[in-house]
């Protein structure tokens, strides 16, 4: 099938390439010029495992394109994918639309032939009736089908979880589409997936049900983690025997740092404002927002104890930065909020990522950017693991670290607790 990617970030990019392995021919399109000269150079603007290598294979072999030439591409696609961001509103909780809606407009001025207009972003329910309004402005219903088909994919894992993924859900109730849709997504079906035709709404207000429950497991774990540490149990073993029970299941059940990423804290915001909208109270995923808000304060608590108040001058490492392993993404990454803390209150900052140096803190005073594992460690008085890459699972820390009273606070519990003791390091795991 003929197909074209309006937005080539995380989602249109990974999807728009898997799409073209899959055999289809794919136009990726940008307003990022660089973004789309770097890609027609092999230059892949994000970390995301595979995916170099998925890219280049494509676009040697003609079926995956790069392009900034809207009307062209959609003129040259059956079905059009609209995958730009979806960011909060700069006041409100609520989804700013203005990507998707300028977009929504472009497509009218280029139709004339059948379309099928997809939205993969994640938007709030009655979008696409919205999209539908603006594009019948200029085309008659006839020549356009627009239908929601929300996005799961993990960043870190986005090109497995495009592959096989637990559910392919499609909203629309056009027989048409439904029909070219379900072949498109044939070959994952195959594997596997589960193929879900419901209405435009639910399939919108599924994505958004489906990301507050994650994050509401999230911020559950998490409390419970609060109240471990004052009660001498291990939250690890709560979430083993609470995740063997399969009605509750052991995934997003780590307890760890507030969660972050470009997806959840304004997912969860955008669907709080949706029940406002419609006059129901979501309370439960608002309790969500305010605990996740509320997470690193308490961390940073719990740092400051550590160090016995003293923070001040300490050189404190982080080990990782961005919200989660296996990506580059620093949206809403917890470290934001505790980093700029921290100095503030005159701690001399490390950090290393296997990403390497981030923007959001080249012009922070005291914050320093080592280029390996073994240089960021070696003269902390604390190590803050914060992300949880394989690279920060095996470090001897003891041979590397000069002062020799350093402690560790691990907010992945990555360490055994018992071999840290037998080592006589000062290790500070989350819920105990
Ligand atoms: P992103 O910021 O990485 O990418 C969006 C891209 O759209 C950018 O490259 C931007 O330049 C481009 N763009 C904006 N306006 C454009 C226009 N008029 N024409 C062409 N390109 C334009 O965003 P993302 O992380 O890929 O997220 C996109 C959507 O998918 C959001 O709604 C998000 O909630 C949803 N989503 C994201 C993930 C994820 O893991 N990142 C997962 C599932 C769903």
């Amino acid at each position: 099938m003929k197909l074209c990617m309006i937005g080539t970030g995380y989602v249109g990019l990974v999807s728009g390439v898997c799409f073209s392995d899959l055999g289809n021919d794919v136009i990726c399109v940008d307003n990022n010029k660089k973004k789309i000269e770097n890609l027609e150079k092999g230059i892949v603007p994000i970390y995301e495992p595979g995916l170099d290598e998925l890219v280049l294979k494509n676009y040697k072999n003609k079926r995956l394109k790069f392009s900034t030439n809207l009307k062209d591409a959609i003129l040259k696609s059956d079905v059009i994918f609209i995958c730009v961001g979806t960011p909060t509103k700069k006041n409100g909780n609520g989804a700013d639309l203005s990507q998707i809606f300028g977009v929504a407009r472009e497509i009218s001025n280029s139709i004339s032939k059948f379309k099928i207009i997809i939205t993969k972003s994640t938007v709030p329910v009655t979008t696409g009736d919205e999209i539908e309004k603006i594009i019948s402005l200029k085309v008659p219903k006839t020549l356009f089908s627009v239908v929601s088909n929300p996005e799961f994919l993990r960043e870190g894992e986005a090109i497995r979880d495009f592959t096989y993924p637990d559910r392919v859900v499609i909203g629309t109730k056009n027989k048409k589409s439904n029909k070219i849709l379900r072949n498109l997504y044939s070959p994952l079906i195959s594997k596997g997936a589960e193929y879900i035709n419901t209405s435009r709404r639910a399939a919108e207000l599924i994505k958004y049900a489906s990301n507050a429950f994650l994050a509401t497991k999230i911020s559950f774990i998490n409390e419970l983690a609060n109240l471990c540490e004052k009660i001498d149990v291990n939250i690890e073993d709560i979430s083993i025997g609470m995740g063997l029970d399969k009605r509750i299941g052991g995934r997003f059940l780590r307890a760890g740092p507030a969660y972050g990423g470009s997806c959840f804290p304004k997912d969860t915001k955008a669907l709080t404002n949706t029940g406002d909208k419609f006059k129901t109270n979501l309370s439960i995923v608002k309790s969500v927002i305010k605990s996740n808000e509320n997470r690193s304060s308490l961390l940073l608590k719990r740092v400051f104890d550590i160090l016995e108040g003293k923070v001040k001058k300490k050189k404190i490492c982080f080990l990782g930065v961005t919200f989660k392993a296996n990506t580059d993404d620093m949206r809403d990454s917890s470290c934001l909020a505790m980093i700029p803390s921290l100095i503030k209150k005159g701690a001399l900052i490390n950090y290393f990522d296997p990403t390497g140096e981030k923007n959001e803190f080249t012009k922070l005073k005291n914050v320093n950017f080592s280029k390996n594992i073994n240089i960021a460690i070696k003269d902390s008085d604390l190590i803050i693991i914060h992300t949880e890459w394989n690279d920060f699972k095996s470090i001897n820390f003891k041979k590397v670290v000069k002062n020799k009273k350093f402690k560790i606070f691990d907010l992945r519990n990555i360490y055994s607790l018992s071999k840290m003791k037998e080592n006589k390091i000062k290790y500070f795991s989350i819920g105990y």
